[in-house]
């Protein structure tokens, strides 16, 4: 089975190699750009193509990706709003992707900028290394006895309110199919959460129905000084209506792993561009504001699952054995 695989960074073919020494009837070929309608007619001859959260899987590349004869596409991640459902049905390409690789490496990402923005650390570590000293600026607040507000409790979400209950919150929790194992859990609706939580993360897919759910209203709705993580999809937030907020001094802090308009900037060293949107430069500019760059999967042992997978899919769906946890279409 020929592989061929996009937007390939060193350690994506690290993880595969390492990886494709148990699936030694699968050959990839790696290549650095990524899925787009510009590269998928380079997929002629491969039995799949890989792909990742900023590819381009929309109705474009499908089509030319089945007018070559590639009817697999493989995301190697759990999210697959970048994929043209529809199309990848009428065009009979199945789709299979890698959920729940790793969700404590989101969660511990998500608690990591919930606590950093709090306690000030990226402040605090410039100002050391300056010799400066001083703790002006930098109070934070004990999360013990806090609230914890979780929107969406499958896999990443879950992981999430176990660390909050660890850190001696009370948590709530918004979704519509409740999760049984989290018994410490008190499930409430949008608007309690929103009004309730002084930490608020996001933990559902980006659909339709969630687009935008973090906008004028909401904000409007929560908490003053709350603290806003967002580790799931930039477009869950509305950009615009997050920086009013910021600057009516609405949030204590806010952690993004995601943000709208990322998808040029993911996993690209661009410090001599000259950005085409001021997104990211706005958010930067906020001093209790924390970006990171879509890193909340990056952790040794997400990466080695997420190519056990990846390969294991690829075999299954030659062997026509697909495990359907994995199936997007
Ligand atoms: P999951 O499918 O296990 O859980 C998603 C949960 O969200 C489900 O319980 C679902 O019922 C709930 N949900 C759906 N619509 C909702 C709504 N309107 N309101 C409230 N809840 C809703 O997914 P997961 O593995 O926990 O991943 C969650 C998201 O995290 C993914 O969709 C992906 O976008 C994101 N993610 C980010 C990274 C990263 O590196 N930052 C890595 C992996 C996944």
């Amino acid at each position: 089975m020929k592989i061929l695989f996009y937007d390939t960074k060193k350690y994506d073919k690290d993880s595969f190699e390492k990886a494709r020494v148990s699936f030694p009837d699968i050959e990839i070929d790696y290549l650095e750009p990524d899925l787009s309608p510009q590269t998928a007619s380079l997929a002629e001859g491969y039995d799949g193509v890989c792909a990742f959260v900023s590819s381009d899987v929309g109705a474009e590349v499908i089509d030319k990706l089945a007018d070559k004869g590639v009817k697999l596409v493989l995301m190697r991640c759990a999210g697959f709003n970048n994929v043209d459902i529809d199309e990848a049905k009428a065009k009979g390409v199945t789709v299979l992707r890698v959920p729940g690789y790793s969700p404590e490496a989101v969660a511990e990402h998500a608690m990591m900028l919930a606590l950093a923005v709090n306690r000030h650390v990226h402040k605090s570590y410039i100002r050391v290394r300056e010799n400066n000293f001083s703790l002006a600026g930098l109070t934070g607040v004990n999360f013990h006895g806090k609230t914890a507000g979780i929107v969406g409790t499958g896999k990443i979400g879950a992981a999430m309110c176990r660390m909050c209950q660890g850190f001696g919150m009370k948590v709530i929790a918004y979704d519509m199919y409740p999760n049984k194992s989290l018994d410490f859990v008190e499930y409430v609706d949008l608007e309690t959460l929103l009004k309730t939580s002084d930490l608020i993360s996001l933990h559902c897919p980006l659909t339709d129905e969630t687009y935008h759910m973090i906008s004028e209203y909401t904000i409007s709705r929560m908490k003053d000084n709350v603290i806003l993580v967002n580790t799931s999809r930039g477009a869950l937030i509305n950009t615009a209506d997050l920086i009013a907020g910021i600057r009516a001094k609405k949030f204590f802090g806010v952690g993004l792993d995601v943000y709208e308009e990322e998808t040029n900037n993911v996993f690209e060293n661009r410090e001599d561009d000259i950005l085409e949107t001021s997104i990211t430069s706005r958010l930067l500019s906020f001093p209790n504001v924390i970006v990171t760059s879509h890193q909340g999967f990056f952790t040794e042992e997400a990466l080695l699952a997420i190519s056990q997978t990846s390969l294991q899919n690829a075999m299954d769906y030659q062997a026509g054995s697909i495990d359907q946890a994995n199936l997007v279409c």
